[in-house]
């Protein structure tokens, strides 16, 4: 099907005979080089452009506190603690909160958990203990008001959760108990349950979540975010609840699959046009590879392969080299199917995709309204091909557990 909003993909696919990586998965030195000099490059670009970025913009999607975290991960990358200073600088800025929202991407959880993170790695204990405390501080009203908050990842319930698994996953610890991202998901299976009964659909599906009245299906506001959460080992108290409440949801989304393998923005939309993270297969994938993994029903994986066929297709987009909704975010996909299947096919394409990446600016793509920041610009490229340099430790940042 032509696509209007997706440049053709000029690369050969994969066919075995192409060596950027050994069978470990190791960048060879040259194209590691490469990438490393790009993120150079492009660091210096983005410091220039940040210039003129908008000073009050303090969240991790379009502000400093996603430069922040950017920072932290090339400090993790690459050990340097310029980095690090670089990230404290950033996410200081970042800290005049403002208590509208109240997650990671979106709200003040994102900069308290990243300032607690770089707190911690420069064993400043105390200041990284009152951020967690100041998180925390949120954690009940977030807990409570089933109704009044939404539950997707930009704006609500699993947006906040994310920064409690941040937290314990950047200090190798259950720093924040289990019994606090339980209690969410509490909330959120409550929120949920009521919702498909008030629609009268939890026949078709016991969970629903709808954000400004419609029910999104991708990653950023819809079930296939939500869903991914609710499947990580452990969140949810009582696999009984997994397999009565998750599973049936998650195969309601899995029904809503296009011909083409890629998913609508939202149930009942019958258009097959956007292929980004925020909506369409590239978010879908998550969840179809967590559903794999923890119920082991091979569909869900046959799913997701179906997914990085339209990644490859569709991915290269005219909206630029984001990570929301652009190539480098859709390249996080293939990531995603390689850690789950080992298979090169799936590393080669991201590596392609990198080389989309690298040639930034040079596809007569738009430029977004915020060019340099995380979610929408040259940031979250960089982060991006930082991550491709450590393949199996990769993870789409503010979102994959
Ligand atoms: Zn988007």
């Amino acid at each position: 099907m032509p696509d209007q909003r997706a440049l053709k993909n000029p690369y050969k696919d994969y066919d075995g005979t192409q060596n950027l990586f050994d069978p470990q998965g190791n960048l060879t030195p040259s194209f590691a080089g490469r990438i490393t000099n790009k993120i150079n490059d492009l660091l210096t670009a983005m410091e220039k452009g940040l210039k003129s970025a908008d000073p009050r913009d303090c969240t991790g999607y379009t502000g400093w506190a996603g430069i922040a975290l950017l920072y932290l991960h090339l400090h993790g990358v690459f050990g340097e603690s310029s980095y690090l200073q670089r990230a404290l600088e950033y996410v200081s800025r970042s800290l005049s909160l403002t208590g509208r929202w109240v997650t990671f991407l979106c709200g003040d959880a994102g900069p308290l958990a990243i300032a607690a993170v770089v707190y911690h790695r420069l064993q400043r204990v105390q200041e990284a203990d009152e951020c967690i405390n100041r998180l925390l501080q949120l954690h009940q009203s977030v807990v409570k008001g089933v109704g009044s908050l939404p539950d997707e990842l930009l704006y609500g319930r699993a947006g906040f959760l994310y920064s409690l698994v941040f937290i314990n996953q950047q200090f190798g610890q259950e720093k924040i108990p289990i019994q606090y991202i339980q209690q969410i998901c509490d909330a959120a299976l409550a929120s949920g349950e009521s919702l498909a009964k008030r629609n009268r659909t939890q026949d078709q599906s016991p969970l629903m979540y709808e954000w400004y009245q419609e029910q999104y299906v991708g990653a950023a506001h819809g079930l296939a975010g939500i869903y991914y959460f609710l499947m990580q080992p452990g969140f949810v108290a009582g696999q009984d609840r997994v397999q009565s409440l998750v599973k049936p949801s998650v195969d309601f989304v899995c029904q809503l699959k296009f011909p083409s393998g890629n998913y609508p923005p939202c149930v009942g939309d019958e258009r097959d046009l956007l292929v980004h993270w925020c909506h369409g297969s590239p978010g879908v994938i998550y969840m179809l590879l967590q559903a794999y993994k923890v119920f082991g029903v091979k569909q869900y994986l046959e799913d997701a392969l179906q997914s990085g066929e339209v990644l490859w297709q569709r991915g290269l987009l005219k909206k630029g080299y984001g990570l929301c909704h652009g190539a480098a975010g859709n390249a996080y996909g293939f990531l995603a199917l390689y850690k789950v299947t080992r298979e090169a096919r799936h590393l080669y394409r991201a590596c392609m995709f990198a080389d989309w990446c690298m040639n930034y600016g040079k596809h007569g793509c738009r430029t977004p309204d915020t060019p340099f920041s995380l979610f929408e610009g040259m940031a979250g490229t960089i982060y991006f091909l930082a991550d491709l340099l450590q393949p199996m430790r990769s993870k789409f940042p503010a979102f994959e557990v």
